[in-house]
């Protein structure tokens, strides 16, 4: 389950002269910087730099780049694929290489792209990691994922655990234990892979830009609480998130991207608008909606457009919180470094359990004033789709509010049924409008 693509296109911005420059100036920033990482990683060998590989969900990309690393992730590049409908053939191509059909797609993109010679979704190779950081944040297939990668390149592996939120909240011993790793386990083993001796106060620094990129990064996402939402707190949320939850959280340029967006949603707020989508600006505001689960990233145009012909605005959702869940007031610390790094990773929405996922749903639909919920089950990710029935009916049960269900895969273009799709919504829309008129 993860993150963050590349910029919407140009064509996506709307008429208005100013508005249209300051919101090219984030998107080019965002553009530049994703492209730039794609570019640091197939040349990072030849400039003699090692690799990270790394999870979104409990990333440490500030600790890695203490260590000079260039940061692969690989759901990143999955969902890059699956964007510019080159995941299809690589799922395909894993599955003839014998990994089952339910096996997370997102995995079988991963294997499928080494099978066809390692070339990333830009186009540029991507190396061979030096190092695998697993920090293991509550999905299982985690695991299994960089076992396969470490079979095939028989690279070093680190693993921290994480523990499980099984009682909703962290303790001081879930805490010391993941720190605990960290001091001997992860920065020896990355002070031994990289040669590099590990400074703190390096750390701290890029803790303290972290800390600013996700103060702007709230103000973005709760910027939705006002009507007209002035964003999209799912499909618009996803080329927000790029950032911070890949490897950039940390550096000046992430702080800078989130300075330029916020601007650029202020601006938005000052002028009563609603979100941008890649077809325009939306009319009119008819639906706020909260989502669960990742969106479909084969065809993520035509789904968005789903929402947004139909006046649907997502105003919170919980994928946009898997890299990192800011809005409830965690953020990175620098007089804190360890701690504050094992309670990210502690803290993510992957660590979490039913009743607080079902707690953070039902705050969203309160304080964002949602009219329902939508859970967008994804048909090959195991780890969540387990129990979303469970939270559906509950947060029905408690907000009163209408919700429904469809399901879609992460990158397999084959679980994308657009017709099935959009009568489930519009059968939905339907219904809250209804609703909404009863009382
Ligand atoms: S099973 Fe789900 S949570 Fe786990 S890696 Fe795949 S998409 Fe992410």
């Amino acid at each position: 389950m993860t993150t963050p693509i590349q910029i919407m296109p140009s064509s996506a911005t709307p008429k208005k002269p100013q508005v249209q420059v300051q919101k090219e100036d984030a998107m080019l920033l965002q553009k530049e910087l994703i492209n730039r990482n794609y570019h640091e990683l197939a040349t990072a060998h030849a400039m003699g730099r090692k690799v990270s590989a790394t999870f979104v969900p409990g990333n440490l990309n500030e600790l890695l780049m203490c260590f000079d690393l260039a940061r692969s992730l690989p759901e990143t590049n999955a969902l890059q694929n699956g964007m510019r409908k080159k995941s299809g053939k690589m799922i395909m191509d894993a599955e003839r290489d014998g990994h089952s059909e339910d096996v997370c797609t997102y995995v079988k993109a991963d294997l499928g792209m080494m099978l066809g010679g390692e070339v990333g979704p830009t186009g540029e190779a991507l190396p061979r990691p030096d190092v695998l950081l697993l920090s293991y944040t509550g999905c299982f297939t985690f695991m299994k994922w960089f076992e396969l990668v470490r079979q095939k390149y028989d690279c070093e592996t680190l693993m921290l655990h994480v523990p499980y939120q099984g009682e909703g909240k962290i303790n001081s011993a879930m805490r010391t234990y993941v720190v605990k790793q960290l001091r001997e386990k992860v920065i020896p083993g990355l002070e031994r892979i990289t040669g590099v001796k590990f400074d703190i106060d390096r750390l701290r620094q890029y803790m303290r830009e972290s800390q600013k990129a996700e103060d702007n990064l709230v103000k973005v996402l709760q910027s939705a609480k006002q009507r007209p939402s002035p964003i999209d707190g799912y499909f618009g949320a996803v080329y927000y998130i790029g950032p911070i939850f890949t490897a950039f959280r940390g550096t000046p340029e992430a702080t800078r991207y989130y300075e330029v967006l916020w601007e650029e949603v202020q601006q938005r707020m000052r002028e009563g608008k609603g979100p941008v989508t890649p077809e325009g600006g939306i009319a009119e505001e008819k639906y706020r909606l909260v989502v669960e689960g990742p969106p479909n990233w084969t065809h993520f145009r035509d789904f968005w457009k789903m929402f947004s012909d139909e006046g649907a605005v997502v105003v919170a959702s919980t994928y946009s919180k898997v890299g990192g869940v800011y809005d409830f007031g965690f953020r990175h610390d620098a007089d804190r470094p360890l701690e504050s790094l094992a309670e990210y990773c502690l803290g993510c929405y992957t660590n979490l359990n039913f009743p607080q996922r079902i707690d953070m749903i039902c705050r969203y639909m309160d304080e964002y004033q949602a009219d329902g919920l939508l859970i967008n089950s994804i048909k090959s990710c195991n780890s969540f789709s387990a129990g979303q029935l469970l939270i559906l009916r509950e947060v029905e049960k408690r907000t009163g509010k209408p919700a429904a269900f469809i399901e879609t895969d992460l990158v397999d273009p084959r679980y994308f049924s657009a017709a099935n799709v959009k009568n489930r919504l519009e059968s939905y829309f339907q219904m809250i409008k209804q609703k909404k008129a009863a009382h």
